[in-house]
C-alpha cells in the first residue's frame, strides 16, 4: 500500500508532542516557588512590623525625655523666682507649686522607664525576627536554585528533541509541513494530528463500528474514513481542524473493517 500522506507526520508529531509537555513543565517550574517566596514576604512583614513599634516606641521616648527637660527647667525657673519671697506664705505657695511640677514629672519618668523597658523588649523580638527573614532568604534562594536548575535540565531535554526534530524534518515534503506547522501552532495542547480510531457497540441490530476523532471526540462518517484510508490528501477534523490520520492497529489487522 503506498504510504498516506500524513505518515510522514506521526513521527515528528510524537517529538512535537514532547517539546510541549517539556515546555509546559519548565514553564510550570517558577511557580513552585510561590510558596518560599510567601514565607519571605511573611518574615519581611513580620520585620517591618516590629521595626515600626520600635520607632514609633523611640519617638515617644524622645518626647518624654523633652517633657522631662521642660518640668527640670520650669522647676529651676520657681526655684529662684522663690528666692525673691519676701513672705513664707509667698514661699509656701512657690514650694508648692514645686512639689506638683516634681510629681508630674515623676509620672513621665515612670512612663518614660516603661516605654524603655518595651523598647529592649521589642529589640529582642527583633532579632528573632532578623533570624526568621534570613532563614526565610536562604530557603528561598535554595528553592530558587533548585528550581532553576530543573529548568536548566529541562530546556536541555528540548535542545535535545528539537536536534532530533530538525534531522526528521529534513525527510518530510515541504507542503505537508507548512500544512502541518500551521495547525500545531494553533494548537495549545502540543496535538496538530488526530489520531482516528473506531470503537465498537452492540446494539438491537447487532455490532456497529464508529470512528472518531481523538483530538475533539466527533464522529466521523464512513466517507471521511474511506478518505482518510485512501489517504491521498490531508483531512482536517471539521470540528478542531487538526490533520487527521488512521491509528495503527498492528495487533488486530483483520479488525480494521473495509471501507463500506
Ligand atoms: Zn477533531
Amino acid at each position: 500500500m503506498a504510504p498516506r500522506k500524513t505518515d510522514s507526520l506521526i513521527p515528528l508529531q510524537e517529538l512535537d508532542l514532547q517539546i510541549h509537555l517539556l515546555r509546559v513543565q519548565a514553564s510550570e517550574k517558577p511557580r513552585q516557588l510561590a510558596d518560599v517566596e510567601g514565607k519571605l514576604a511573611h518574615a519581611r512583614k513580620n520585620l517591618e512590623a516590629v521595626q515600626a513599634e520600635i520607632k514609633a516606641l523611640k519617638l515617644e521616648g524622645a518626647k518624654r525625655e523633652l517633657t522631662v527637660k521642660e518640668f527640670d527647667d520650669k522647676v529651676a525657673k520657681i526655684t529662684t523666682q522663690s528666692m525673691t519671697a519676701r513672705k513664707n506664705d509667698e514661699y509656701q505657695a512657690f514650694q508648692k507649686e514645686i512639689s506638683g511640677l516634681m510629681a508630674d514629672k515623676t509620672r513621665v519618668e515612670d512612663g518614660l522607664l516603661d516605654i524603655m523597658m518595651q523598647v529592649e523588649e521589642k529589640m529582642k523580638l527583633e532579632k528573632l525576627r532578623q533570624e526568621e527573614q534570613k532563614q526565610a532568604e536562604a530557603g528561598h534562594a535554595a528553592e530558587k536554585k533548585r528550581i532553576e536548575a530543573e529548568v536548566a535540565t529541562v530546556n536541555r531535554e528540548i535542545e535535545g528533541v528539537l536536534s532530533t526534530r530538525a534531522a526528521l524534518q529534513a525527510g518530510i515534503e515541504k507542503e505537508i509541513l507548512r500544512v502541518y506547522e500551521r495547525v500545531l501552532v494553533a494548537k495549545d495542547d502540543g496535538l496538530a494530528l488526530s489520531p482516528v480510531a473506531k470503537y465498537e457497540m452492540i446494539e438491537d441490530v447487532g455490532k456497529v463500528i464508529y470512528w472518531q476523532c481523538g483530538g475533539c471526540g466527533v464522529g466521523l462518517n464512513m466517507q471521511d474514513v474511506n478518505l482518510l484510508m485512501m489517504g491521498k490528501e490531508i483531512q482536517f477534523c471539521r470540528t478542531c481542524s487538526r490533520i487527521m490520520y488512521l491509528k495503527q492497529e498492528p495487533l488486530v489487522p483483520k479488525d480494521v473493517p473495509k471501507p463500506l
